[in-house]
């Protein structure tokens, strides 16, 4: 029997990641996920019915910070693809931890390379690599939107992790693994957590319109974002690792909209005409220091991957409120 395309895919559980996985198996792989040890899957596990079909999913509770059980995972697995997606995935959590960001966002991408190259070296066969890479990259850019051209020059600890990852994949690149990165700006959804803006906003409307009153309290309503569909970004990620060749991707929508853009469309989306009355502005959620807006410019992904987005900002947020309407999240 012939083995099915195999994928191993770290930070399986996280919104990409569930995504993701959802993908491969609907696509026949039998895909690996890696959990963190302890959490259960959040997400209804993907199942493939009929006959013919080999989409399937492993769970793994391997953390990635332990790099010789990432590397046994990958040895184990022997994957002919891997989608590194682990990481934290806050710019703000970054600083209350450097050290364990740069391990686990930074040296773990180094750690799936290294196996990944010494796999190929040893069966023979391609092993493919897609890094999950990250606007944060550049920092405070002299140009906007940026492009896969843009200067690196992180401005926080977790963009300094990324920048490591990114420039590594460069690396192996060079050395003969076929080896891309998804150059991610922001990206939402229903999956997304609360502790993220977008998600913390939706459900918040959702309860608001529920219950007919009540605030949302939320920090700098100026500040601005990128703001994509992470089916969409996940669907980059996946046209990066098919293509004929490795290639760094810039994957954006090319468009900024403000906190308060995003607020104000919300409270439309559920009927709530009269959006100022229910929002406060709590300090507490201002941040130190905000980072510049990032603009991606996603012309080369579009071009070279024939990638196009499904959902526009305001697609995007309708989404988002229909969802947590219908689900009863509360914010
Ligand atoms: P980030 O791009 O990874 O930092 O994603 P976030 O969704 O956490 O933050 C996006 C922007 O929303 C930042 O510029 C925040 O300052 C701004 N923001 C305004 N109010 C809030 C809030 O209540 N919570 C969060 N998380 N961000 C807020």
């Amino acid at each position: 029997m012939t083995r099915p395309p195999t994928a191993l895919v770290t930070g399986a559980a996280g919104q990409d990641g569930s995504y993701l996985v959802e993908r491969l198996v609907a696509d026949g792989y039998a895909v690996h996920g890696l959990v963190r040890p302890g959490t259960a899957y959040p997400w209804p596990v993907p199942t493939t019915e009929g006959a013919g079909s080999t989409g399937s999913l492993t769970l793994h509770e391997v953390d990635v910070a332990d790099l010789a059980g990432l590397g046994g995972a990958i040895d184990e697995v022997e994957p002919d693809e891997i989608h590194n997606l682990a990481g934290v995935s806050s710019v703000a959590r970054s600083w209350a931890d450097p050290v364990g960001t740069a391990r686990v966002t930074g040296v773990a991408a180094v750690e799936v390379l290294t196996r990944a190259l010494a796999l190929q070296e040893r069966t023979g066969r391609q092993v493919r690599v897609l890094q999950a890479s990250s606007a944060e990259i550049f920092g405070e850019p002299v140009h906007s939107p940026q492009t896969e051209a843009t200067p690196i020059r992180p401005v926080s600890p977790y963009g300094a992790a990324k920048a490591l990852a990114h420039h590594s994949v460069d690396v192996f690149r060079r050395r003969g693994l076929f080896a891309a990165s998804a150059i991610l700006y922001n990206h939402e959804s229903p999956r997304r957590p609360t502790t993220f803006v977008t998600r913390k906003i939706t459900t918040g409307v959702a309860r608001i319109a529920r219950e007919g009153g009540g605030t949302l309290a939320l920090g700098n309503l100026d500040a601005r974002r990128d703001w994509g569909w992470a089916p969409d970004h996940v669907d980059a990620m996946v046209r990066a690792i098919r293509h004929d060749e490795p290639d760094d991707f810039v994957v954006a929508t090319g468009e900024a909209h403000s906190v308060r853009d995003f607020v104000a469309l919300a409270f439309r989306c559920a009927g709530v005409e009269d959006w100022e009355q229910h929002v406060v502005i709590d300090p507490a959620h201002l941040r130190p220091v905000d980072p510049s807006v990032l603009v991606g410019d996603p012309r080369h992904a579009e071009r070279v991957l024939g990638w196009r987005r499904t959902h526009d900002f305001a697609k995007t947020v309708a989404a988002m409120v229909f969802h947590d309407l219908q689900d009863g999240s509360t914010g």
